[in-house]
């Protein structure tokens, strides 16, 4: 009760802030727009097939993913990379700090990962006395700015310029401007010293190749590839559901990636690592780690749920939620907002603490509609409500209400008095105003008013009217 509650005051706190709404309106609809124009430039056709394709090819590597992984830590172990697997958070933090002290690493240069967030690695490494640096320009801001990332490809889009600006001077003494250049050229500057003083670097990666051994990472600015290939030690966290067959279905997905985030119709930077420097090569680290984080990914592989792993963190599910474009992503309480994030935060971390999710979707299917690779999110997120009834983790008077209205509607006689009852019943007053924890409904909506009379009656009336007539 205390989490449904919770869920409930940052829903509220979000929609009374207007900043956050604005700042949240403004890059979603950017999002949404520009994914349109780049998913679609050749046509919807083609647009479409691009997402089947990708469709498929996701599909294909979840149906052999056992395989795969199988394939991918021989390549990748080939490659020279030194895999590891990591069953849950614990283990995965445990694997990067045993790491860090084996090398004697004191100073982490991190690029964005969802992962990361997922397993709070940067708290693992700040007890164990590591100093962990974020290095993508979002993620920089929230760190120094003691804040949580809102959205799986744009973090800070809950923020305005004015809130980061004040954010920046307050905190890394950037002299003050208006100028987002200038703001940019400032840590650009500042995070170039930390990149050079850095021992260890942290990634995530967006896809993993199983025929070649390839890390594969997706970025825009740059930071990915100072973390990969700087630091003399690389460490790598994926989550198992990353892996694909081939590199010509990493290439179609790696377009379809940013068309569908950002709208760009490539990443900035579209980088495939493939293993430590080698002795030929100049740059580069000298130990390169790959970690396949499980975190809760095996059983939702064994469940009715295990087409969201198809999902390749795009983000535009998110831009097309209208529930999201109001409240923006602190409000879903974990590091996975919108859509695909009440699905997964609901099966990662359990329905008791997070049923309230499914009920944050107005079902339109939009979200199935922008996804690249077509993940049917609106019938996850019925199940899940279907989920957390059975599983009793709704209000009683609701189920009550609910099981009355299934008798009602199978059985045509209560159908006929219950509408009789409800227009007799004032339903401009009864309804207008439900009591205890039904207030929500009426609340923020005005209940349309009950018919006088029902169609029964009406097509009756008519009928009669036609024969007499
Ligand atoms: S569910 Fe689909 S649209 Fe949403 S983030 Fe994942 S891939 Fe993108």
């Amino acid at each position: 009760v205390v989490d449904e509650l919770n869920f409930h005051a940052r829903v509220q706190a979000a929609i009374r802030d207007s900043e956050l709404r604005r700042a949240v309106e403004y890059g979603t609809g950017l999002g949404y727009k520009n994914r349109r124009l780049a998913v679609y430039a050749d046509g919807i056709q083609h647009g479409d097939a691009v997402r089947e394709q990708a469709a498929a090819i996701k599909r294909h590597a979840l149906r052999n993913l056992p395989d795969l992984l199988i394939k991918a830590e021989q390549t990748l172990t080939e490659n020279g990379f030194k895999v590891l697997w990591a069953w849950d958070a614990n283990e995965a933090n445990s694997h990067v700090v045993d790491i860090s002290r084996k090398h004697d690493c004191n100073l982490a240069v991190k690029s964005k990962s969802m992962l990361t967030e997922e397993i709070e690695l940067n708290s693992a490494l700040f007890a164990a006395g590591l100093e962990v640096v974020e290095t993508d320009l979002g993620e920089f801001i929230l760190q120094v700015g003691r804040d949580k990332p809102s959205h799986i490809v744009v973090p800070i889009v809950h923020r305005t310029k004015q809130e980061i600006k004040h954010t920046l001077t307050q905190t890394i003494g950037m002299p003050a401007t208006d100028d987002t250049k200038e703001m940019t050229q400032y840590v650009r500057e500042y995070l170039r010293k930390r990149f050079l003083q850095a021992d260890l670097g942290i990634s995530g990666g967006n896809f993993v190749v199983a025929e070649s051994g390839s890390l594969c990472l997706v970025t825009n600015e740059g930071n990915g590839r100072m973390v990969t290939s700087l630091p003399p030690v690389h460490v790598a966290l994926v989550g198992i559901e990353k892996v694909v067959e081939t590199l010509e279905e990493y290439a179609a997905l790696t377009q379809l990636l940013p068309r569908s985030a950002t709208g760009q119709h490539m990443a900035v930077y579209t980088q495939i690592v493939n293993g430590p420097r080698r002795s030929v090569e100049e740059d580069g680290p000298e130990h390169a780690y790959i970690i396949f984080v499980d975190n809760g990914r095996s059983k939702m592989y064994n469940s009715i749920y295990a087409d969201a792993l198809a999902c390749i963190r795009c983000g535009a599910c998110l831009n097309a939620c209208p529930v999201y474009r109001s409240i923006g992503g602190h409000a879903y309480g974990w590091v996975y907002p919108g859509p695909i994030g009440s699905v997964i935060s609901s099966l990662f971390r359990g329905m008791e603490m997070n049923h309230q999710l499914a009920y944050a979707s107005s079902l339109c299917g939009e979200c199935k509609d922008v996804c690249p690779v077509m993940i049917d999110l609106p019938r996850m997120l019925l199940n899940l409500r279907n989920n957390a009834v059975e599983s009793r983790y709704t209000h009683w008077l609701w189920r009550l209400i609910i099981k009355g209205l299934a008798r009602i509607s199978v059985n045509p006689d209560l159908f006929r008095i219950a509408g009789s009852l409800a227009f007799l019943g004032g339903a401009n007053f009864v309804f207008k105003y439900l009591p205890g924890p039904l207030r929500g409904w009426t609340k923020y909506r005005t209940t349309p008013k009950f018919a006088q009379k029902s169609f029964q009656s009406l097509w009756k009336a008519r009928q009669k009217r036609g024969k007499n007539g």
